[in-house]
C-alpha cells in the first residue's frame, strides 16, 4: 500500500494491530489485507502484519524457521490481535498466539476460525454455491448436471458434494453415480475425468459444476478439444474466484468467499470493541457472492475487448519477475564472494539499493555470528525459536534509495524508533530471515500490495538467508582453520613455533640475508638439568621450566626472531643481525631474564640453559640446517664444561643432582 494520508496526518499515536497470516499464495490474502489497511487507515490503527511464507507446515527444520516470525511479536507494544485463521498454517502456533494475546487482554478477531476469548468472522461460501447450483437448473435450464469434486474424502470437497446433491433434490433431479465424479483439486486432473466421462458415454451433460476454479479452467480445456463449445453445449462452473478464472476464456462463472468485505468488516468490528460498542467475544458470518460470467452464459463471450490487456498484463508479470531474477542472481554473484561478514553486509546494502523501494529493516540476531571468533562451538549454539534480545546488525533502508548500516536496537521494539517508524508508515510488514531452523533475523518492509507478490518476495528472501548463512559458514570455518593451522604449526604448551612452524617462517628470513649479504643468527638452546626438576620435584615442575624458558626466548626476541621449541626442552631462535652484537646481546638478556626470574620464582630449583651462537653471512649451498647443526654442537660444548661445574640441576643454595648424574656432579 502507499503511504496511507489517514495514518500519516495524525500526529500520533493509533492502536496498533498485529495481524497475522501465513502462506505464498496471496491471491486471497491481498484482498483480504488491503481491505483492512485501509479501513484501519480511517480509524488511525497501525499494522503490524506478520507473515511467515510457508506454504504449509509440517514441522520440517525449515517450517519452523518461517513461523518463528510470529514470535518476534511484543504483545505490550500492541491493542489487538487478528488472526486469519484459514491462512495460518500452524494450528499449534495460531493458538499459542491466542494465548498470549488473551494473557494481556487484548481484543482478538479471527478470521476463519474460534476461539471463546475473541470475535470470529467466519468466511461462509455455502449460500453462494447453492445459488450458483440452482442458477444454472432455474436460469440456464441445465437438468443433466454433472460434479466434478476433488478428491473422495476430502471434507472441502464433500461439503461441496453434499451442497450439490441436495439443491438437486430440491428440484426433482436425479444423481446417480454418473452424476459425480472425482479428480484432484487442479485443471489436468479434471481434464481426465472430462475425457473419462467422453470416453464413456460419447456425449456431454448440460453442465459441469466443478469443485474449484482450476478444475473448471481444465473442463473447459478438454470440452474445447473434444468440439463442444462453452457455454453454447456444456456450462461449466467453479468455486473460489482464482485470477486464472476470470482471465480465462471463457470466464468462469464462480463463487468467492467476501475476503475483501472480511478485511474491512474486521476493522470496523476492532473500532467497536476498542469503543466499547461490541463486546469482545462474538461471531457472525461474512457470506460469499456468486461471480456470473461466460462459462454459464450470462455474459457475452468478448474475446478482443479483454485480449490484449490480459496479455499486457501477462506480459508485465514476465518482465517484472525477469529484472527481479536478475537481481537476486546478483546478490549470489556479489554477496557470497565476500571476504567478511560486515564486507557480506555492506554487499546486501548495495543490492537492496538496487531492487528495494519503500523503507525497510534488515535486522540480524547477535548471536547469528560471533565475529572475533571466540566462540569455537558456535554453530550449535544458534537459536532455534524466538528472537536475540539484540538486533546486532541493522541494514536500514529509506525512500530514495538511501541504504545503511545503524546502530543495534532492543529486539522488543521490533523496529527502530516503533512508534516514530508507524506514524510515518502507517504500516510494516515483518518477513522471517532464516535458514531451516537457524534465525537470522527478519525483514521489516513499509508494504505494498501492488506490483510485488509473495513469490518474489519469498525468493528475495530465500537468497538474502542463504547468502547470510553462506557468509556465517565461510566465517566459522576460517576461525576453525585459522585454530587448526595455530595446532599444526604451534606447540601447545607453550605456544611457540614448533618444528613445523620454524620450518615455514625461517627460510624467508635465511633468503633475506642471502640477498642483502647479511649475518643469519642462529641459537641453539636447552634446559639444563631438566631431569632433576622433573625426577626432584615433578614433571609440572619440569613443564614450568620449560614453559619459562619459552618466555624468556618470546621476550627477549620481542617478535624480531623466529623463537621454536625443536623437541622435549631444547629451542632454537633465528634471526637477521642487523648489529654485529645481535647474538651475543640475545643471550645477555636471555640470561637476564632468567637470572631475574630465578631471584624471584620462589623455586627450589634454578632454571637456566646452555646456548650455542652461530651467525654467519650464509654461503653458497649452505642451508639453515648447517647452522642449527654447528650451534647445536657449541650449545652441546657449553653443557660439557657447564654440567662440569654446575650439575644437572641446583637447588638455589646447593647442587642437587638426578641420580643419574655424574659421579663429579654429586
Ligand atoms: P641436560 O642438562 O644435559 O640437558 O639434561 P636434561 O636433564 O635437561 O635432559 P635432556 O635435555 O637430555 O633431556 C630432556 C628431558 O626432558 C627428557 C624428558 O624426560 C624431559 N622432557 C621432555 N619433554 C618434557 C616435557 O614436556 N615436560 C617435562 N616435564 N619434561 C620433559
Ligand atoms: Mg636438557
Amino acid at each position: 500500500m502507499e503511504k496511507n494520508d489517514a495514518a500519516s496526518k495524525t500526529s500520533k499515536k493509533g492502536k496498533n494491530i498485529a495481524l497475522v497470516s501465513g502462506g505464498i499464495d496471496d491471491a486471497y490474502l491481498s484482498p483480504f489485507v488491503q481491505a483492512f489497511i485501509s479501513k484501519c487507515a480511517e480509524y488511525d490503527f497501525h499494522v503490524l502484519w506478520f507473515q511467515s511464507l510457508a506454504n504449509e507446515y509440517k514441522d520440517t527444520p525449515y517450517d519452523k524457521g518461517e513461523i518463528n516470525i510470529y514470535d518476534l511479536i511484543n504483545f505490550d507494544r500492541v491493542d489487538a490481535l487478528v488472526v486469519l485463521a484459514m491462512f495460518m498454517k500452524s494450528e499449534v502456533k495460531t493458538k499459542e498466539l491466542i494465548a498470549k494475546a488473551k494473557n494481556k487482554g487484548l481484543p482478538i478477531i479471527i478470521i476463519d476460525g474460534e476461539d471463546d476469548g475473541a470475535y470470529s468472522l467466519s468466511l461462509e461460501y455455502r449460500n453462494a454455491f447453492e445459488k450458483i447450483v440452482r442458477h444454472v437448473i432455474t436460469e440456464h435450464n441445465a437438468k443433466n448436471i454433472k460434479f466434478l469434486g476433488g478428491e473422495k474424502g476430502n471434507d472441502v470437497s464433500d461439503e461441496r458434494e453434499s451442497v450439490f446433491r441436495n439443491v438437486m433434490a430440491e428440484y426433482d433431479l436425479p444423481v446417480t453415480d454418473d452424476n459425480v465424479d472425482y479428480a484432484y483439486f487442479w485443471w489436468a486432473s479434471a481434464s481426465d475425468a472430462v475425457q473419462r466421462h467422453y470416453d464413456k458415454f460419447g456425449s456431454m451433460p448440460d453442465a459441469f459444476i466443478c469443485a474449484n476454479d482450476s478444475m473448471a479452467v481444465g473442463v473447459c480445456m478438454k470440452l474445447a478439444e473434444l468440439g463442444y463449445e462453452v457455454p453454447k453445449d456444456v456450462i461449466v462452473t467453479g468455486i473460489d474466484g482464482i485470477a486464472e478464472g476470470n482471465t480465462f476464456f471463457p470466464s468462469i462463472t464462480t463463487i468467492m468467499c467476501d475476503y475483501t468485505g472480511a478485511g474491512e468488516k474486521a476493522a470496523v468490528r476492532l473500532s467497536e470493541i476498542f469503543s466499547g460498542k461490541l463486546p469482545k467475544v462474538g461471531s457472525e458470518t461474512v457470506e460469499g457472492s456468486v461471480l456470473f460470467r461466460e462459462s454459464c452464459g450470462c455474459e457475452p463471450i468478448n474475446r478482443s475487448a479483454t485480449d490484449n490487456l490480459l496479455k499486457h498484463e501477462l506480459y508485465n508479470q514476465i518482465d517484472l519477475w525477469n529484472g527481479f531474477s536478475d537481481s537476486i542472481i546478483k546478490i549470489s554473484e556479489t554477496a557470497t564472494g565476500s571476504f567478511s561478514f560486515r564486507e557480506t553486509l555492506e554487499k546486501i546494502k548495495l543490492f537492496l539499493t538496487d531492487i528495494w523501494t519503500k523503507e525497510c529493516w534488515l535486522c540480524i540476531c547477535d548471536n547469528f555470528i560471533s565475529e572475533n571468533g571466540e566462540d569455537a562451538d558456535h554453530y550449535d549454539n544458534y537459536r532455534r525459536e524466538g528472537y536475540d534480545p539484540l538486533m546486532k546488525y541493522v541494514i536500514h533502508g529509506l525512500n530514495d534509495k538511501y541504504f545503511d548500516i545503524v546502530n543495534p536496537f532492543r529486539t522488543e521494539e521490533m523496529i527502530p524508533n516503533l512508534d516514530e517508524a508507524l506514524d510515518q508508515l502507517g504500516n510494516i510488514m515483518f518477513l522471517p530471515l532464516h535458514f531451516q531452523d537457524r534465525c537470522i533475523g527478519y525483514i521489516g518492509i513499509e508494504f505494498t500490495l501492488t506490483g510485488r507478490n509473495f513469490h518474489i518476495l519469498y525468493s528475495l528472501l530465500t537468497n538474502i538467508s542463504n547468502v547470510l548463512e553462506n557468509a556465517r559458514i565461510m566465517h566459522e570455518m576460517r576461525t576453525v582453520l585459522n585454530r587448526l593451522e595455530d595446532m599444526y604449526i604451534k606447540d601447545p604448551m607453550t605456544g611457540l613455533y614448533n618444528r613445523r612452524g620454524f620450518y615455514r617462517s625461517a627460510p624467508d628470513i635465511y633468503e633475506r640475508c642471502i640477498a642483502e649479504k647479511k649475518e643469519f643468527m642462529v641459537l641453539s638452546i636447552d634446559l639444563d638439568g631438566l631431569k632433576g626438576i622433573n625426577d626432584t620435584f615433578g614433571h609440572q615442575e619440569g613443564d614450568n621450566a620449560i614453559i619459562t624458558i619459552a618466555k624468556a626466548l618470546e621476550a627477549v626476541s620481542g617478535g624480531k626472531e623466529i623463537v621454536a621449541r625443536f623437541g622435549g626442552d631444547e629451542y632454537i631462535a633465528a634471526g637477521m643481525c642487523s648489529d654485529p652484537d645481535d647474538a651475543e646481546d640475545f643471550v645477555k638478556r636471555f640470561r637476564e631474564y632468567l637470572d631475574e626470574y630465578n631471584e624471584n620464582s620462589g623455586k627450589d630449583y634454578i632454571v637456566e640453559a646452555s646456548c650455542g651462537i652461530v651467525k654467519d653471512i650464509p654461503s653458497e649451498g649452505e642451508t639453515i640446517d648447517h647452522f642449527i647443526k654447528r650451534s647445536d654442537e657449541l650449545m652441546y660444548a657449553q653443557k660439557s664444561t657447564r654440567r662440569k661445574y654446575r650439575g644437572y640441576c641446583r637447588r638455589k643454595d646447593r647442587v642437587y643432582n638426578a641420580p643419574d648424574a655424574p659421579a663429579e656432579n654429586k
